[in-house]
């Protein structure tokens, strides 16, 4: 699709005026919000209402699907710093209604050049630091991918230019945005570690406290950073003044005299960050149900994960069995395609990945028959093998543990244009607050990608440390067609079980005869195929007796690093049958989020 349409000029007047309004910044009310939007011209969902408005207006003007999946990312790098921004990395999913074809960005983080397998290893006792410290260190820092995504979904299929899609959200960050409990809360749990990094409290803890909730949070630095990169390009970040300064944070992190955390110092140069390109990759690919469900190929696990626990279900007949047993499938399922994803996916430059053979129906069901209706099968289960002669019920024979060290932070978003066009777009800093260390007066954290790898170099495992790999991701950015046309789009945050929350809202929606609001908002459990199900509360009260009975043990969800018991966010949309568009959110989780249509018929 070519560059903006006649009116592009006329088109960014009124949006910077919309977007600098001085009512908006004299009566700081919070945006409402609407977990359910249907209408038509478009639609954009996402967790937070800033950003979501943002990506409407962009469409309202004239954009498509890809400029406003650009100005909601950058939005969301205001609103929910501690989740996604320039610092991180992402996958981009994108269906293109003209040539009626999927196409992804892997725009995931990289190991610096002089990263080596054994980082993560205390030379004086020979094993992994703690996991606490490598989060807010210089060591896990990753080349961040995000801008360089954002730079080639506009080049390739966008009609805005890079500084005309940041423009709002640079007017965003100027103006501010109400704190709402959950970034206040996120910024607690994060402040004992932020205090220790001076250019972080500077930005983040004002007075030495998060800020209050109906206090308007601005971020100047933020904006002037989204503005020279405007000006200039994605060069004024991969080079310039800004890389520069990237690097030496990153090799040199700022900390407080009295700093408890080590806070070690990272591989990030400038060489790394002028040599990071994202990867157009094909997107993976099955059916299920008579649908095409796409998704994002490794270095995330997200499209073979999800595929291959798809495919795991189809002889299993989901729809017909009772909520129990369906319940009790889908968390079998899930375990087996995490045993395959432990044992073989990594980065594919690294790693010869068998994801046509992770993805086949063939290999699906022998792994299907593994399943047990009466019982829950002893976890760990062992890795399958995907090696293309396939019979019913072989059992695995190699059990791959290995601990799970991903965030539960992370942001999703769809959008979908009049034209037909859909993105479905998953970014992060990793943890919740990254790395926890701030680009002095940049206004942006840097992420904490690379404690995604496994930390201890073991021979075999596809995710070890490796100069220029991409840690293995889970983010799943999916889009659904029925009949070669969009009918589904979604995505979650949440680590690991990013995979079983895609899969278990679509399984809801598709099987368990739900809407997609009822599947968003149904109780989630995330089985990754260890010996405990971890789920929300309002599951185990649900489900906890009859899945007990069928062997399986629940432990209730939440980490050590936040307080929230929450297993993801979704963020979806579906194309209902008329041409319009249901736009769905999370009615609570991370505080709600919001979904609108360009022309509301309903909410
Ligand atoms: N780093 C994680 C991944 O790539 C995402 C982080 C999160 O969702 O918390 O899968």
């Amino acid at each position: 699709m070519k560059k903006l349409v006649a009116s592009l000029s006329a088109g960014a007047l009124v949006l910077s005026a919309l977007t600098a309004s001085g009512a908006v910044a004299s009566t700081p009310e919070p945006p409402v919000k609407n977990p359910t939007s249907i209408g038509f011209g478009g639609a954009v969902s996402s967790v937070d209402p800033e950003a979501t408005n943002i990506g409407l207006g962009v469409l309202r003007l004239g954009g498509n699907a890809v400029d406003a999946a650009v100005a909601t990312a950058a939005a969301l790098g205001v609103t929910e710093p501690y989740s996604a921004g320039i610092g991180g990395g992402g996958y981009f999913v994108y269906y293109n209604a003209k040539q009626r074809k999927v196409f992804t960005i892997d725009g995931r983080e990289t190991a610096p050049a002089s990263m080596s397998d054994t980082a993560f290893i205390n030379p004086a006792t020979g094993t992994a630091y703690p996991f606490a410290q490598l989060v807010t260190s210089g060591k896990s820092i990753g080349v961040p991918g995000t801008l360089a995504t954002w730079d080639s979904a506009l080049r390739q299929w966008g009609s805005l230019s890079l500084g005309k899609a940041l423009k709002p959200a640079a007017d965003l960050a100027d103006r501010g945005f109400v704190v709402d409990q959950t970034f206040r809360g996120q910024t607690l749990d994060n402040k004992t570690r932020f205090a220790q990094i001076p250019p972080t409290a500077k930005l983040f803890l004002p007075n030495g406290d998060a800020p209050l909730v109906g206090s308007v949070f601005k971020n100047p630095e933020l904006a002037d950073t989204y503005k020279l990169i405007g000006k200039q390009g994605p060069s004024a970040f991969y080079g310039g003044p800004l890389a520069a300064e990237m690097a030496a944070t990153a090799q040199n992190p700022p900390k407080t005299a009295d700093a408890v955390l080590p806070v070690f110092p990272g591989y990030l140069t400038t060489g790394d960050l002028a040599s990071y390109k994202v990867i157009d990759r094909a997107p993976t690919k099955v059916r299920y149900d008579g649908l095409d469900v796409y998704g994002m190929a490794p270095s995330s696990s997200g499209g073979t994960t999800v595929g291959e626990a798809l495919n795991i279900l189809t002889p299993q007949h989901l729809s017909q069995l009772t909520t129990p047993q369906a319940l009790h499938t889908y968390l079998e399922a899930s375990a087996l395609a995490f045993a395959d994803r432990a044992k073989y996916v990594g980065d594919p430059a690294y790693v010869n990945v068998p994801t046509q053979e992770l993805l086949s129906p063939g290999f699906g069901a022998e792994r299907s028959c593994l399943i047990d209706p009466d019982h829950a099968a002893t976890k760990p289960t062992a890795a399958g093998s995907p090696d293309g002669s396939y019979s019913p019920c072989t059992a695995g024979t190699t059990t791959v543990e290995r601990p799970d060290t991903e965030g539960l932070s992370t942001t999703h978003l769809v959008a979908a244009d009049q034209w037909g066009n859909v993105v479905s777009y998953t970014l992060t800093i990793e943890q919740t607050g990254g790395s926890g260390i701030t680009v002095p007066g940049r206004g942006f954290l840097l992420n904490n990608e690379l404690t995604d790898f496994s930390a201890v170099p073991v021979a075999g495992d596809p995710n070890r440390i490796e100069a220029g790999k991409r840690p293995r991701s889970s983010m799943s950015p999916t889009i659904v067609l029925r009949g070669g046309k969009p009918f589904i789009a979604l995505g979650s945050p949440g680590g690991s079980t990013i995979i079983t929350t895609v899969l278990q809202t679509l399984t809801n929606r598709l099987d368990r005869g739900m809407t997609l609001p009822q599947a968003i908002a149904a109780p989630r459990a995330s089985q990754r195929n260890t010996a405990a199900v971890t789920a929300e509360p309002p599951f185990i009260d649900a489900y906890g007796p009859d899945l007990t009975a069928l062997g399986h043990t629940l432990v209730p969800s939440g980490d050590a690093f936040t307080s929230a018991a929450e297993i993801g966010a979704v963020a979806a949309l579906e194309f209902l049958p008329g041409g319009a568009i249901l736009a769905a959110a999370e009615p609570t989780r991370r505080g709600g989020g919001d979904a609108g249509t360009v022309w509301p018929i309903a909410k």
